[in-house]
């Protein structure tokens, strides 16, 4: 809490070092103060910021597109077709039936639903290129290559390259998808979310790699949108890092009446394809000798990212790369050569979208004087299926690894004004508030708008709230955010006002 005020202090554009200065063009040929690498969103956001304390910034993206990963082929894409998978679904399956709407010969138009997806990414990917212009931000189109310390040379499509001399540099060049060894990604039916954003059908069936944010959402439209879906996964629950043990149980149930299959605990060995059909070999990870082969369709392989740094020179500066490519920053994202910085899915910690627009920000800020600090506690992590998941803060399984006493509030959905009259009653809130001084550890929602309501927990966290400040802070009516309130009633004083 005190680091959050302390930084809002001096960052205040009235009193503190980094005053709004007239931002200015980048001039051929002279010196600007900073360049960043990649214009996904920790690049973009951070040169915007750069722009707006004052810096001469010119950003350097290889792509034809702004935005990186999350605008193009992440965050964006994916939501596009999780909402409109999700509006068919609830027209097709009866959901808007029951609801007193009928609605008659439902079919599914996927172009079209392509065309929204593309239409939202060109949207946004053309917003960036309007607010660069309006910042003063100078874009260069091209691969951007560290040749020494304070030079950035760019390699342009059309092979000519350009010099630019710079006081800073800023790697920002995001991450890419991690290959599945022996699994070749045609990106037609052996996919990755890239291509599993772009099918040009709805597979019949379709076998997922890996049951993590990622490849649950992908899952969950296509399972939507008619392919009959299993997700392999190695871990015994699904969901991915950080995710509570209870709620990844509860997400699994769901998702299973939904109709997505799982197979938890198991390896996938390898995949080959034969005209339209693919077959997928598994084994169970505590007794290989249980084998399987599993046919499909479509076949996307969802195992994660790794950071992408292809190319950029770091070794000739002198900067090594950590054990999984990443590129090592100090608290203020300082590599080893002290002008040269390096933020989001290139460094250390959740690759995330919010994660990389909060690093771009604080270290320019550093750049220009201020203080630089994240609290990686207060990240939240959001998978958008129906219901969504969100969380913020420690796990149960964190907190008695650590022994640390903590209490439980929980509230379920299905006692929620709004979530019952929405008839959307799956889920539960679950806040873990300290035993001893009743303050807000974490916070895991699954449920309608999980999404949103976890930013409310996220707030309180930041400014080290207490189970009781939330329940006390009065809550609109009806709103499912009630049930947030309710779960902290619950962690603080033992008991709920409409539960129990
Ligand atoms: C399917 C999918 C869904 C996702 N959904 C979400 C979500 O809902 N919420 C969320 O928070 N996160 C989500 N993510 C993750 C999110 O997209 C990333 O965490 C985020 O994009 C990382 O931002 P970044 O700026 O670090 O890198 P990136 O977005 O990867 O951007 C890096 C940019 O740098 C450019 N670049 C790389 N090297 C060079 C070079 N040498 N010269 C010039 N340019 C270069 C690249 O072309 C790219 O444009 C999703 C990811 C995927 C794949």
């Amino acid at each position: 809490m005190q680091s959050k005020m302390f930084a809002r202090i001096l960052i205040n554009p009235k009193t503190s070092i980094l005053q709004k200065l007239q931002p200015r063009y980048y001039s051929a040929g002279g010196e600007v103060d900073l360049v960043v690498i990649g214009s996904g969103p920790g690049g973009y956001v951070a040169a915007i910021k750069a722009a707006q304390l004052g810096m001469n910034t010119v950003c350097v993206e290889k792509n034809d597109t702004l935005g990186g990963t999350c605008l193009n082929v992440g965050c964006i894409p994916s939501k596009a077709l999780l909402n409109n998978s999700h509006y068919y679904h609830m027209a097709h399956s009866g959901d808007m039936k029951a609801r007193g709407i009928d609605v008659e010969g439902v079919k599914l138009n996927l172009e079209t639903m392509m065309g929204t997806k593309s239409a939202a990414v060109k949207a946004l990917t053309g917003g960036i290129v309007h607010l660069f212009k309006s910042n003063k931000v100078a874009l260069k189109n091209g691969h951007g290559k560290i040749t020494g310390p304070n030079t950035v040379t760019v390699l342009k499509p059309d092979g000519s390259s350009e010099e630019v001399k710079t006081k800073n540099i800023l790697i920002a060049t995001g991450s890419e998808v991690t290959p599945f060894p022996g699994i070749e990604v045609d990106e037609e039916t052996i996919v990755s979310s890239t291509g599993a954003l772009s099918l040009k059908k709805v597979p019949n069936k379709m076998i997922v790699i890996g049951a993590g944010v990622i490849g649950l959402e992908l899952g969950s439209v296509w399972g939507r949108l008619g392919a009959e879906v299993t997700a392999i996964e190695y871990m015994n629950a699904i969901g991915g890092m950080g995710i509570d043990a209870e709620v990844a149980k509860q997400f699994q149930r769901i998702l299973a009446k939904q109709g997505m299959q799982f197979k938890l605990g198991t390896k996938v060995t390898g995949a080959s394809k034969s005209g339209d059909n693919i077959t997928v070999t598994i084994e169970n990870v505590k007794d290989p000798t249980k084998k399987e082969e599993l046919s499909c369709d479509a076949l996307l392989v969802c195992v994660g990212r790794r950071p992408y740094t292809q190319n950029l020179g770091l070794e000739e500066i002198g900067i090594e790369r950590d054990e999984k490519g990443r590129v090592p920053v100090n608290s203020r994202f300082q590599t080893v050569v002290p002008n040269i910085f390096a933020i989001g899915d290139c460094i250390h910690g959740p690759m995330l979208a919010h994660k990389a627009e909060d690093e771009g920000i604080v270290c320019v800020e550093g750049i220009a004087g201020g203080p630089c600090h994240i609290d990686y506690n207060c990240v939240p992590s959001v998978i958008y299926t129906h219901p969504e998941v969100g969380w913020v803060g420690r796990t149960e399984e964190d907190l008695k690894s650590d022994g640390i006493e903590y209490k439980v509030g929980k509230f379920p959905f299905a006692a929620n004004s709004r979530a019952k009259t929405n008839n959307e009653t799956d889920g539960f809130v679950k806040v873990l508030g300290d035993k001893l001084t009743d303050k807000v550890l974490g916070v895991h929602i699954i449920g309608p708008a999980a999404g949103e309501l976890i930013n409310e927990a996220v707030l309180a966290m930041e400014y080290g709230a207490s189970c009781e400040d939330v329940a006390r802070t009065c809550h609109a009516h009806p709103t499912c955010s009630e049930a947030l309130r309710e779960a902290n009633l619950a962690a603080y004083f033992g008991k709920a006002i409409n539960f129990g």
